[in-house]
C-alpha cells in the first residue's frame, strides 16, 4: 500500500435494491458500499449497502474492527447491510457513523433496521457505537480530508470530495442533474479530482420517464467529468434492470464522449 495516495476498493455498486441474477453478476448485484483508504492505512467507508456484508467479512478476517462509515443519506439501499454487518456483533469493535443528520436522529434512523418485527437479533451487538453529525464543513480522519457537499436527491443526500497525498476522489450518488445551484456545487468540489465517482442510473431515454427521482445519466456524468476537469470517471448505482450486457453499452456510449469511463464493478480496486 505504501506510496498509494489512495486506494478505493468497490464492495457494492449497484442502486435501489440488491439484484443477485445471473445476468448482473459481472459488475455485482450489492447495493453501495465502498472502502477508500489513504497510503498511511486511515479508512473511510462510504455508505451500508448489502454490500457492507462483504466488506465486514473481510475486517473480521483481518481483525480490522475500527470502522468509520460516512453515509450519503438513509435510502435503503445505503443502509441496508448493517443489519449483516458483523462487526457490529463482535467486542472489541468500534463503528462510528458520520450522517448528515443530527447524532441523535442518525441513531435513531439506523436502530430502526434493528427493531421488532424487522429483525431478530439487536441485542447481540457488541460493538462501541458513536454517531458523529457531518456538518458541511471540511473533516479530517488521519490524514484524509473529506470535504461534504448537498447533493440534489429526494429527502437530501450529502456527496464527498475525499483527498490524500494530493490526491482526490469525489463520491456524488445519488443525485439528479437539472438544478442550477446543485450542478455548479457538484461541479466546484469535483474540480480535477482524479476520480469522479457518479450517479449514472439511467440513460437519457430512460430519464425522460423518471424526471423527479433523483438520480442521473451516463451522458451527465460525461458532461461533469469534461467540465470539472476530471482525469476518470466512474458510472455507479446502476440500475437493478441493467445486465451486464447493458452496462458495458452504457459504458461504450460513454466513452464516446468522455474516453476513461469505467463502471464501477463489485470487488474492483483502483489505486491512485
Ligand atoms: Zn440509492
Ligand atoms: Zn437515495
Amino acid at each position: 500500500m505504501t506510496g498509494d495516495r489512495l486506494t478505493l476498493k468497490f464492495f457494492g455498486v449497484r442502486g435501489s435494491i440488491p439484484t443477485p441474477v445471473a445476468a448482473n453478476l459481472g459488475f455485482g448485484g450489492n447495493t453501495t458500499c465502498l472502502e477508500i483508504q489513504s497510503g498511511n492505512g486511515d479508512r473511510v467507508v462510504i455508505d451500508a449497502g448489502s454490500g457492507a456484508r462483504n466488506l465486514g467479512l473481510e475486517r473480521i478476517a483481518r481483525r480490522d474492527l475500527d470502522v468509520d462509515f460516512w453515509l450519503t443519506h438513509f435510502h435503503w439501499d445505503h443502509i441496508q447491510g448493517l443489519p449483516f454487518f458483523a462487526p457490529l456483533f463482535s467486542s472489541g469493535a468500534c463503528v462510528r457513523f458520520h450522517a448528515p443528520k443530527s447524532a441523535s436522529a442518525t441513531r435513531r434512523h439506523l436502530e430502526r433496521q434493528f427493531q421488532e418485527p424487522y429483525f431478530p437479533g439487536r441485542d447481540g451487538i457488541a460493538a462501541v457505537q458513536e454517531f458523529v453529525e457531518i456538518d458541511n464543513k471540511t473533516a479530517k480522519q488521519g490524514g484524509i480530508t473529506i470535504h461534504p457537499f448537498e447533493l440534489n436527491h429526494p429527502q437530501g443526500a450529502c456527496g464527498f470530495r475525499i483527498e490524500a497525498g494530493g490526491a482526490a476522489i469525489v463520491h456524488a450518488s445519488d443525485c439528479e442533474h437539472g438544478d442550477p445551484h446543485y450542478d455548479k456545487t457538484l461541479r466546484d468540489f469535483a474540480q480535477n479530482a482524479d476520480v469522479l465517482i457518479y450517479d449514472g442510473q439511467y440513460t437519457p431515454e430512460e430519464y425522460a420517464a423518471k424526471a423527479g427521482w433523483g438520480h442521473s445519466t451516463w451522458l451527465e456524468a460525461t458532461r461533469v467529468a469534461r467540465e470539472a476537469n476530471i482525469k476518470h470517471l466512474i458510472l455507479f448505482h446502476h440500475d437493478p434492470s441493467r445486465s451486464d450486457a447493458a452496462v458495458e453499452a452504457v459504458v461504450e456510449s460513454a466513452r464516446e464522449r468522455f474516453p476513461n469511463t469505467d463502471a464501477a464493478r463489485e470487488g474492483w480496486e483502483i489505486r491512485i
